[in-house]
């Protein structure tokens, strides 16, 4: 709320404050892969394939069904806006607002990466996670959020009064995915989406409820890892804010590339299922 109230607090208005939340989407209800058959095979993987994800620009690659991939903080503390892609079906993308909805506003190990309406399936499962003793902060930050949208030059053009800046996570991510695509640049920028920002560490203020910013504690050596559902393509862009720790959209903070890493396992997960589409007959009661 920006502005003072203008309206008298009705006399139950504590009463009504007071009424308990409730989880949307109790997690017992969520099917939860079993995370032990998955992180069995960790211990045998063949690295098939290393991709350098320049500072502030981004690059594309590939995840069979079945493989693991890392993303890893290879030179100094930097965030990662991640796309995800269905690599056969451009249009089954990730889908951060229901993927918060079920997994909370910051995702870790054992959470799912969910894809857009009709498909609504999991793309990709949490392995490991090296920042899980983050948690949250004294400021209510915590670290992967599917809260943030990626910094772009639209809302940098409109904070600045006509500014033009060509570097945005946005901007980065068009670029690198309309090369993979060989898409014209205008069509490839419909296919960006609201990102998961690896390593990013972000909140919202509890006083006026804005998205905060606050300095990754990412270290070279740490990785987020993911084990990919069905095929994907990935695309991620190293944000020119580096680690986020004053600002984005600019050349001055300090950026460093970032090194994602496919692995092939031995064999696929105990019990494991490739996730069909979803189950909905999409007649919508007509
Ligand atoms: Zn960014």
């Amino acid at each position: 709320m920006k502005h003072e109230a203008m309206t008298t607090a009705p006399a139950d208005a504590a009463a009504r404050k007071a009424s308990k939340p409730v989880i949307c989407y109790p997690v017992e209800d969520l099917p939860r892969p079993d995370l032990s058959a998955y992180r069995a095979l960790r211990d045998d993987l063949e690295l098939v394939q290393t991709v350098t994800v320049p500072p502030r620009d981004a690059a594309t690659w590939s995840v069979p069904q079945g493989h693991f991939c890392r993303i890893i903080c290879s030179e100094g503390s930097q965030v990662g806006d991640l796309n995800l892609f269905n690599a056969h079906d451009l249009k089954e993308r990730l889908y951060t607002g229901k993927t918060r909805a079920l997994n909370g506003t910051h995702v870790g190990t054992g959470d799912q990466l969910f894809s857009n309406f009709p498909y609504l399936r999991p793309m990709a499962t949490i392995t490991h996670d090296t920042l899980d003793w983050y948690g949250f902060d004294a400021f209510g930050g915590a670290v992967h959020d599917v809260i943030g949208t990626r910094c772009d030059p639209y809302t940098h053009n409109l904070l600045s009064h006509g500014g033009q800046y060509h570097h945005c996570c946005h901007s980065n991510l068009t670029r690198a995915f309309a090369h993979a695509t060989d898409m014209p640049l205008h069509e490839a920028e419909g296919y960006i989406h609201d990102v998961l920002n690896v390593f990013m560490c972000t909140g919202f203020t509890r006083d006026t409820g804005q998205y905060f910013m606050k300095a990754s504690p990412v270290r070279p050596g740490d990785y987020l890892e993911f084990f990919a559902e069905i095929d994907l393509l990935g695309c991620m862009s190293a944000c020119p804010g580096g680690d986020c720790s004053s600002e984005h959209s600019s050349d001055t903070a300090a950026c460093y590339p970032m090194v994602v890493e496919i692995y092939k396992p031995e064999g696929v997960p105990e019990g494991w299922k490739a996730p069909a589409v979803n189950g909905y007959d999409r007649s919508h009661g007509l």
